[in-house]
């Protein structure tokens, strides 16, 4: 029995190496440059959010998935990952106390408390550096991942039977495979920009984020609506955003690309995945949220382990 991922963004392209590094056979179909994946910013922070809850599973999942895209780069012998500081800036001083008090459990994820942020713009509340994030070049390692795959692969003959692994994102929980399942998909805009001579190199973090590319191009994201899920970049998301990087910098910038599509989110950013129907050959992959990368490789992993102890890959060379 052949197996197909259906869909090859963050989801199929990490399910597709968890199942390489075992050995077992696949083939993917759909297209690479196609949907939340192919816009994602790739950012991974450690310290997100306002609640500021930095749990061991957070933490075990961006040391995996860190480690999971190094060896990537070294199969595919391309960079992919950017290990980038993060400024996060305080709101006010209730905010800064919160983080103060939290300090141990961060460890050493948190570099620096500073007084002065640098952004005046930005408050007198202070910031936080935060290491142990960074990007990943999301296009990059979609396109290397499918082309590695395409030379190892083969899609089955005409009437060969084939277990299908759907990993269709916002798509599957729309209008695809797991439309009854609850879900709140929320479309997101980005902008890329050139900024020449800002000179920022830390990824900054407040309401938003800015991640720098090199070269004077900075990332800037990203929207939330649930109104409507497509995939057009609106005028009210690009002011938004310009809004965002205003704040920062009144430097003169161009837009390079603006882009939107729609998250995957079932419960906040918890993958789901499991059979479709009680004795079918059809499983999903989905629910990646807005924490693709960082929760990506894992799950994939755990999918690949229960499907490995149900029995399911017969194809499975030793
Ligand atoms: C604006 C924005 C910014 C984001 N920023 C970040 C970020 O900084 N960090 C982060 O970790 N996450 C980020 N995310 C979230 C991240 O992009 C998602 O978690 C991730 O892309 C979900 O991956 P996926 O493979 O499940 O879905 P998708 O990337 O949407 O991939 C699904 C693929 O399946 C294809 N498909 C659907 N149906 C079929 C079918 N029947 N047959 C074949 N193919 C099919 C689609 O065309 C698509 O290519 C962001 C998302 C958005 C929208």
């Amino acid at each position: 029995m052949a197996i197909e991922i259906r869909g090859g963004g963050l989801a199929g392209c990490a399910l597709g190496w968890r199942l390489w590094e075992r050995g077992i056979p696949f083939f993917m179909t759909g297209e690479a440059r196609q949907g939340a994946s192919w816009v994602s910013a790739g950012l991974v922070n450690p310290i997100a959010g306002r609640s500021l809850n930095l749990t061991s599973d957070n933490r075990t999942a961006i040391q995996e998935a860190k480690a999971f895209f190094h060896q990537v780069e070294e199969r595919v012998g391309r960079r992919i990952w950017h290990e980038c500081p993060v400024l996060r800036f305080f709101a006010n001083e209730a905010e800064r106390q919160k983080f103060e008090r939290r300090k141990e459990a961060f460890g050493d994820w948190l570099e620096e408390v500073l007084d002065e942020s640098g952004y005046p713009g930005m408050g007198d509340a202070g910031a936080a550096l935060i290491a142990g994030g960074g990007w990943l070049d999301v296009r990059a390692y979609l396109q290397a991942s499918w082309a590695f795959f395409a030379q190892q692969n083969q899609a089955p003959g005409a009437g060969e039977s084939r277990l299908v692994i759907h990993c269709g994102g916002s798509r599957d929980l729309t209008t695809g495979v797991l439309a009854t399942l609850e879900s709140r998909p929320a479309k997101g805009e980005i902008l890329t920009v050139e900024v020449p001579g800002w000179g920022e190199s830390r990824i900054l973090n407040r309401g938003g984020w800015v991640v720098p590319l090199g070269n004077d191009r900075f990332r800037v994201g990203s929207t939330y609506s649930w109104d409507h899920l497509d995939e057009e970049p609106t005028e009210e998301g690009r002011s938004e955003l310009l809004t965002l990087l205003r704040q920062f910098t009144s430097l003169p910038c161009s837009i390079v690309e603006h882009v939107a599509a729609v998250r995957p989110i079932v419960r906040r950013s918890e993958p789901v995945w499991g059979r479709l129907g009680e004795d079918g050959d059809t499983y999903f992959f989905n629910g990646l949220g807005s924490k693709g990368c960082t929760f990506g490789p894992r799950a994939a992993g755990d999918l690949v382990d229960q499907l490995e102890k149900d029995k399911i890959f017969p194809l499975k060379s030793s």
